[in-house]
């Protein structure tokens, strides 16, 4: 297939989906990690499409709402000094920390720019040499290289009024510890595509022989995600736990080693705390020391008391696959997208924000649910 109109195809949807149903004898519970595969999972209702006896549970492969409180907080702090101008993407700008966000600053008057790559960023620092130009970067494997990129450029540059507030997470080691739980229900993965367009698999092959789960790396499309479903089914049927790759349109094995390449020239694996999750060792990364004059929290030095989280917010949970939106007394009530508590409902990759925007509810589980048990 070569359009992406192939990967919608009705009809082929409903022959995959009709497949899985042929193949599967009793309930399969899988996680998809990324956040962007939620989104097409609940917009397109193929978790409704499916046997009823396979249950997709939602990871925390959004980088919005597993960025720490913390980290925002210091985010705000750092766009309120003066001369900085503080630049992230759009929906950065909208999750709460402990008081407020980077839209409230602004509000304020703070210096705050939504930008699409770091490489705006970038060309701010060059047109602003008397201002402090600092990205906020975060996200996963997929927006590393960029950022990797922006900073070698800016060291070849000699560009000393750019910096970076570093918030990266790892895949591997959040699915790790999604495993590692003793109330973990996941007996499978579908892992994101695009994070492994970089990174390639073979960092897979250790973590499913070591919990003997079956991944399968995946695209974003409806056709892609139930292909995906339909090669794990057939592993957990058939007793096998491997890796194996549905996204061969865009995934090679070893990854893009370029990519790879700048990424481990400019950071290094550390530790790093995940919001609602808390710290997971190694899943994280860190400017190197060759690059640390780029890192925004030596050069504006600013320390905070630990945030704390909403009390009524879930968030740690419903990313681990624990809990479903719905579960949380204050979705749709006291948080909506226009007023969000936590930051699952802010980003359109935010499960609750998924599920309030395409009124995904509980009745619709339960009738699932009551259906499996009575076939
Ligand atoms: S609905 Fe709002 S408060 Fe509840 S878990 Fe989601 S983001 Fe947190």
């Amino acid at each position: 297939m070569k359009f992406l109109d192939e990967y919608r195809d009705y009809a082929a949807v409903q022959r995959m989906a009709e497949e899985i149903r042929r193949v599967t004898t009793r309930p399969w519970t899988l996680m998809e990690v990324c956040g962007g595969q939620t989104y097409t999972i609940v917009k397109t209702g193929l978790q409704e499409l499916l046997s009823e006896q396979i249950t997709l549970v939602h990871g925390p492969g959004c980088p919005v709402c597993v960025t720490p409180i913390a980290m925002i907080d210091r985010a705000v702090a750092t766009a309120m000094l003066p001369k900085v101008i503080l630049c992230s993407f759009g929906d950065m700008l909208r999750v709460p920390g402990s008081a407020q966000s980077l839209l409230d600053v602004k509000a304020l008057g703070a210096n705050v720019r939504i930008v699409y790559s770091p490489l705006d960023a970038l060309q701010l620092a060059r047109s602003n040499p008397d201002r402090e130009v600092v990205f906020f970067a975060v996200g996963f494997e997929t927006t590393a290289p960029a950022n990797a990129m922006a900073v070698w450029q800016a060291a070849r540059e000699g560009l000393s009024n750019f910096s970076m507030l570093v918030s990266h997470v790892l895949v591997p080691p959040a699915m790790e510890a999604v495993l590692a739980s003793p109330s973990s229900r996941v007996q499978a993965f579908l892992a994101a595509g695009h994070a492994c367009m970089v990174t390639g698999y073979e960092e897979y092959l250790a973590i499913s022989a070591r919990y003997r789960v079956p991944i399968v790396v995946t695209g974003f499309e409806p056709l892609d995600l139930l292909q995906g479903v339909l090669m794990i089914v057939q592993q957990l049927e058939e007793g096998r736990f491997e890796v194996e790759n549905q996204y061969t349109r865009a995934v090679r094995r070893e990854g893009n080693s370029a990519a790879q390449k700048r990424v481990n020239e400019v950071f290094e694996v550390t530790d790093r705390a995940w919001r609602g999750i808390g710290e997971i060792p190694s899943s994280g990364l860190r400017f190197r020391k060759e690059f640390a004059s780029f890192d925004a929290e030596l050069r504006f030095g600013i320390v905070l008391d630990d945030a704390e989280e909403s009390s009524e917010c879930i968030a740690g949970l419903v990313l681990q696959g624990l809990q479903r939106p719905y579960d949380c007394p204050a979705f749709g009530r006291r948080c909506t997208p226009d007023s969000p508590l936590g930051a699952p409902m802010v980003s359109s990759e935010g499960a609750c924000a998924a599920y309030f925007h395409f009124g995904r509810r509980k009745e619709d589980d339960e009738s699932l649910v009551s259906l499996a048990a009575a076939s």
